[in-house]
């Protein structure tokens, strides 16, 4: 037999676009179309009331940004009483693209949120046997941001010109018959077209399909779509194979918090996309949508009460499950530990208070690398599970499980799935249901995964061509078995099935997007202010509470912690999102700094009381010259420090800063050429190197410019190595100012060692006008460092410095916290941090021996997409170098870099709220509990990765001391860390980076 499968399939295909779906929708008459363009978002009350001018279809609409609302009337003919009947749309969307581009919101004559429109779904259900219709519709000309049109993306530069053409507004018949042979075809087709040209289920399909078409003439598929439906009723129920993958299949629609369009627009992206959700409901009794983040429905109860009572009904009755528990889908990365605790905290407390709903999984589909304190954190704030996809956009390894057991620092394991569909937004084609199936890691041990599908942003979610598909994909021979179900459900029919899943130990690093480590770099900065803020904002209003009975100001603080973890966000902190977002940001931090340093004064006043001596408070879980941990001590006690003093400049123009600690010298170029550690006798510098060496790299990615570093931004570099001037400052006893011009901008930097502080302190104010470049500082010490460390969320991440594999090699920019530590047996140096996150580890080694480490910090870029102006402008960072220090110093000074002693004029200085004496315990976080009875709630954990023991001590009349989760309640099955005593103390005996929770009622 001769071959026509090419020639068939092409018949197939061309019958289906050019005769089958035009057919979809039959007789048409056009709406009535009026238009007002509104000063923004408006309710619906004010924008009925407004004044409308009449327009045609053709006519363009939509200055960037902007907001239209259409006024839609018309009559439906009276021959169409029995028919189906939709008003069909277009707005104007670009060809290809299911989001991306304008959106509308069609509401009914009382302003009943109908459903959203997006490109592949444009058309709102006609009431049966409704005569006339009045329909209004909010459209908003959200602009294309490609990396043609960045301006786009800042309403300043965005301009006036109209972005779209409305092209359809009408009434028309809708068959479903054709609808539904529409479908047919495509299924089997996508079907055929992915099984092997000599597989017989192909032959027969394409036989199939072809005898369907000899018979259906030109002109002949309104009338015979049904009966050509019943052609291929066969070849549809064939069923399955029997070892056949299953997919679960969920909707959802993953919206960005803010991306390429401003917060305030995904508010309205929210309440488009979950009234389609809602109407889809109504028509698919098995369709169940997942929805993930806590944010989104809060904005929703905020701002539309009606359509969120709908949605409410909708999760209580199972239809939109929710998923997640975390405020926002945040990075995974650099949010710090009690940061990643509100998440969960605040997301989950949201579901069960508003709709009695406790979420076991964790949904991050799209962050840019998974930190390896999560699992611990997931497990602590009550989840079992972990779903992630977005390691399958690895540049180099491919991550070797689907299903797997993800273990953190601590050893905690979480069951955890990564999507083999390789997708959060997929269509439920038989293509991507065949690339999950054949790329499914555990085939033969585990058979079943899940496919999250649904156009995100603004596409508008799972639409009925999508049910439909999967209704003939459920049990069809060639294709996984299918069926929509809960996430949930997936997740424990996965674990049943596969309880001895493979491990992977440790983070989940993306190897791709590395640049979001330092991209927006203020944001990064004002990230870790307020982070340090909040912590003392509640340790010292709780102290206040606690010691003088004042009113804690829980509310504030939840409010305030809220904004910080909405602007964790994974397109905000990251640095990925257009200008408009890092306005609001920075107009956003502003305000919670102000807000939480206003607490803070006035809880330290209330501590102090009225007097004339100087209080200084230690926010900080170690003790500092005098000052006890968490708690304050008056100047006058302190103890007489050695002084610190600067000497030079030399005949050389050479400065030397010396505290009896730490003696460094600074050349007359600004570079730091020796730098001892006093205490050891030992030089912290490689011979012939110099620290504080300013690299400017060339940084042009190939692709996704704000998010990616590509390795061979390393080939080309200039070292900064020309200071304008190099002087002694009076910023401290003993500084140094240095003063480098480069291209457009300036770096003033002060160089200082503190009297009683072992290290070097270098504050850093760069004006930055560079783009495409990557700004680097590097500190090349002499240490034969294996493994760099770096801080993490409760604990840290040790990795090679080398590059033998190609997991290593990938591994070339990395994030930490605080600190990033470097050493050998018995001494190392620790950098510390107030706003820097990226950084590189690399050694050599020297002619003759000996081995250079060199740590160098990321400090700036300068994308030119979405944000053509990222990082422009001024920045301020500090960091510390401390030579000699060990991993337990690296913890104490990170923290104390980022909380800085603050003075008082007052009389008293308050003992400490609890104290933990002995051991290496941390105390993170000291509030009062979330729900209103006053307990205090103590987080710390260990920080080193080794067991320890100590004892917790509150500083005041203590009740019951409880081990609680996260959510601040009573565990299931204490872990045995917390043994309370008869005194009201309590001793702990923690396991390697173990974090625990105490609640310690109040006694009386
Ligand atoms: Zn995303």
């Amino acid at each position: 037999m001769h071959s026509d499968q090419a020639l068939t399939e092409r018949r197939i295909r061309k019958a289906l676009e050019r005769r089958i779906r035009p057919e979809i929708y039959g007789p048409a008459v056009p709406l009535t179309v009026s238009a007002w363009e509104a000063p923004g978002a408006v309710g619906f009350a004010t924008a009925k009331a407004a004044g409308y001018h009449p327009f045609a279809v053709g006519e363009r609409w939509g200055a960037p940004w902007s907001t239209t609302w259409f006024a839609l009337e018309g009559e439906v003919p009276p021959e169409w009483r029995e028919e189906t009947v939709e008003a069909v749309v277009d707005l104007g969307w670009p060809a290809g693209s299911p989001g991306f581009s304008c959106e509308g919101l069609v509401y009914d004559a009382e302003g009943g949120e109908l459903k959203g429109l997006a490109a592949r779904s444009p058309w709102v259900p006609i009431a049966p046997g409704a005569t006339a219709v009045e329909l209004w519709l909010e459209a908003a000309a959200n602009p294309r941001i490609d990396e043609a049109f960045p301006l786009l993306g800042d309403p300043a530069t965005a301009g006036r010109e109209p972005q779209y053409r409305l092209r359809r507004a009408e009434l028309a018949v809708r068959r479903a018959a054709v609808a539904a042979l529409v479908c047919d075809v495509e299924v089997l087709l996508g079907l055929a077209v992915e099984l092997a040209g000599d597989d017989p289920r192909r032959a027969t399909i394409l036989r199939a399909l072809e005898r369907m078409l000899d018979r259906l003439g030109p002109g002949e598929v309104a009338a015979g779509a049904a009966w050509a439906s019943g052609e291929l009723a066969e070849v549809l129920a064939q069923p399955a194979a029997a070892s056949a993958h299953r997919i679960s299949a969920i909707g959802n629609a993953h919206i960005d918090t803010a991306w390429l369009w401003p917060l305030a627009e995904t508010r309205r992206k929210v309440a488009r996309t979950l009234a389609s959700a809602l109407q889809l409901a109504e028509t698919e009794p098995d369709q169940v949508f997942a929805f993930s983040q806590a944010q989104q429905l809060d904005w929703l109860r905020a701002d539309r009460p009606a359509l969120y009572e709908r949605v409410r009904a909708a999760i209580i009755s199972g239809r939109i499950v929710l998923v997640g528990g975390m405020w926002v889908e945040p990075d995974g990365n650099l949010p710090g530990g009690e940061a990643m605790v509100r998440q969960m905290v605040y997301g989950k407390r949201f579901f069960l208070d508003e709709f009695g709903i406790e979420t076991e999984e964790v949904w991050m589909p799209d962050s840019f690398g998974y930190s390896a304190a999560l699992p611990q954190l997931a497990a602590l704030a009550g989840n079992r599970f972990m779903l992630t996809q977005k390691l399958s956009w690895n540049q180099t390894n491919r991550f070797p499980h689907h299903t797997f057991w993800w273990e953190g620092i601590d050893g905690t394991r979480v069951f955890t799935h990564f999507p083999p569909v390789d997708s959060y937004n997929a269509e439920m084609t038989p293509a991507e249901l065949l690339h999950a199936a054949r790329g499914f890691a555990e085939a033969g041990r585990a058979s079943r995964s899940l496919v999250p599908f649904g156009y995100g942003d603004g596409g508008g979610g799972p639409t009925r061509e999508m049910v439909a598909a999967i209704h003939r994909e459920a049990d069809l021979e060639g294709l996984p078995r299918v069926a929509i179900e809960p996430p949930a459900r997936f997740f424990a029919g996965a674990l049943e099935e596969y309880p001895d899943a493979p491990v992977w130990s440790g983070e989940l690093y993306l190897e791709l997007h590395r640049g979001t480590f330092t991209s927006q770099a203020r944001v990064k900065a004002a990230n870790r202010r307020c982070e340090h803020l909040l912590r003392e904002a509640e340790l010292w209003t709780a102290t206040a509470a606690v010691l003088h009975g004042t009113a804690y100001p829980a509310a504030a603080l939840e409010r305030l912690w809220k904004q910080v973890c909405l602007l964790q966000f994974h397109d905000i902190l990251p640095g990925s999102s257009i200008a408009w977002v890092y306005d609001d940001a920075a107009a956003m931090y502003a305000a919670v700094i102000e807000e939480v340093e206003a607490i803070i004064a006035e809880a330290l006043r209330t501590l102090v009381g009225e007097g004339g001596e100087t209080i200084r408070f230690n926010a900080a879980p170690h003790r500092w010259r005098g000052v006890p941990a968490l708690g304050a001590a008056a100047a006058a006690q302190a103890p007489v420090e050695p002084t610190a003093r600067v000497e030079g400049p030399d005949a050389e123009g050479a400065f030397v800063l010396d505290n009896g600690l730490v003696r460094a010298t600074i050349d007359r170029a600004g570079l730091v050429t020796s730098l001892e550690d006093l205490a050891h006798g030992r030089q912290a510098l490689a011979p012939d190197a110099v620290g504080n060496l300013l690299m400017l790299h060339h940084d042009t990615p190939n692709d996704w410019e704000a998010w990616d570093v590509d390795g061979f931004y390393r080939n080309s570099h200039v070292d900064l190595t020309d200071a304008e001037t190099v002087t002694v400052d009076d910023a401290g006893p003993a500084a140094v100012r240095v003063r480098r011009r480069f291209g457009a901008s300036s770096i003033d930097q002060v160089l200082s060692v503190d009297p009683g502080e072992p290290c070097l302190r270098i504050d850093t104010e760069v004006d930055w006008h560079e783009h495409e470049r990557f700004l680097k500082v590097a500190w090349p010490f002499d240490v034969l460092a294996g493994v760099a460390t770096s801080e993490i969320q409760f604990g840290h991440v040790q990795r090679p410095t080398h590059a033998n594999t190609s997991w290593d090699a990938a591994r070339f920019e990395v994030w930490a916290h605080r600190f990033v530590h470097v050493g050998e047996a018995g001494w190392g140096v620790a950098l510390t941090t107030t706003a820097n996150y990226g950084h590189d580890v690399s050694r050599f080694t020297r002619p003759g021996g000996g081995t250079t480490t060199t740590v160098r910090l990321s400090l700036l870029r300068g994308p030119r997409h979405p944000d053509p102006e990222a990082d422009q402008g001024q920045h301020r960072f500090t960091w510390r170098i401390h030579p000699g220090a060990g991993i337990a110093d690296a913890v104490r000074e990170g923290y104390r870099t980022n909380l800085p002693i603050r003075s008082v004029t007052g009389a008293t200085a308050p003992a400490p709220l609890v104290r933990v004496d002995g051991g290496e315990a941390v105390i993170e976080a000291v509030k009062l509990a979330d729900d209103g009875s006053g307990d205090v709630v103590v987080r710390l954990y260990e920080p080193l990765g080794g067991q320890t023991t100590g004892v917790l001590v509150p500083g005041f009349p203590a009740g019951e001391l409880l081990e609680v989760d996260l959510l601040e309640r009573p565990v299931d099955t204490p872990t045995g860390a917390l043994s309370p005593d008869r005194d009201g103390s309590a001793q702990l005996r923690l396991r390697p980076f173990q974090v625990l929770t105490a609640r310690i009622r109040r006694a009386g």
